[in-house]
């Protein structure tokens, strides 16, 4: 089976000059059969290490922010989830344990998110092209990040769902500019990264 890639736009010319494919219907590189996957291991879904999942029903969550560089609004998504299903480790990274957390009235964000279910990566890829990996300053790592629609900065999710009045932190429901649309209506998704209420 080919291993799927996760190549940001601005690394797609190494990545093919590596030998990697384009996947037209899936709009993904991969690796094709019978080349070694080691030097994409940047690129490489890491789903050893994913282990808390969402869980469906799965939405896309779309809000609306000022860039900081040109000023002008972008729409800018999140995934939502009705609940999740939180692992972690103690201490001594023995025994993990695990934690449904759930959201009465509302979804809830993910947000710092480092790695995905590849099974979401067409959908996104299709409906939130701006949303994807990119490298973090702030975190010193790579981390799914929008990115404006009109100039490309990257914003940051501090911004968006730490900030009071942020894309996906309204004050009121008035000022909310939030939309969701469902991705899967079932299924677990698992991933790494944060969430937020
Ligand atoms: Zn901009």
């Amino acid at each position: 089976m080919s291993q799927y890639l996760n190549v940001p736009f601005t690394e797609k010319d190494q990545a093919k000059a590596l030998g990697a494919r384009w996947d037209g219907q899936t709009k993904q590189w991969f690796v094709p059969d019978g080349i070694s996957a080691q030097p994409f291991a940047q690129w490489l879904q890491q789903t050893h290490t994913l282990q808390s999942s969402l869980i469906a029903p799965l939405y896309l969550r779309t809000s609306c922010q000022p860039c900081w560089r040109c000023s002008k609004v972008s729409r800018v998504y999140c995934l939502g989830a009705s609940a999740i299903n939180d692992v972690q480790y103690d201490d001594d990274e023995s025994q993990p344990y695990s934690n449904i957390v759930e959201n009465e009235n509302d979804l809830i964000d993910v947000c710092d998110l480092e790695d995905i279910d590849t099974r979401l990566l067409p959908f996104l890829n299709q409906h939130a092209s701006t949303y994807r990996p990119a490298f973090s300053k702030t975190k010193s790592s790579k981390c799914w990040m929008n990115h404006c629609e009109h100039c490309d900065a990257k914003i940051g999710d501090f911004f968006l769902h730490s900030e009071p009045g942020g894309a996906f932190f309204p004050m009121s429901e008035d000022e909310s500019t939030i939309t969701d649309s469902i991705m899967f209506e079932d299924g677990n998704f698992l991933f790494n990264g944060g969430f937020s209420f």
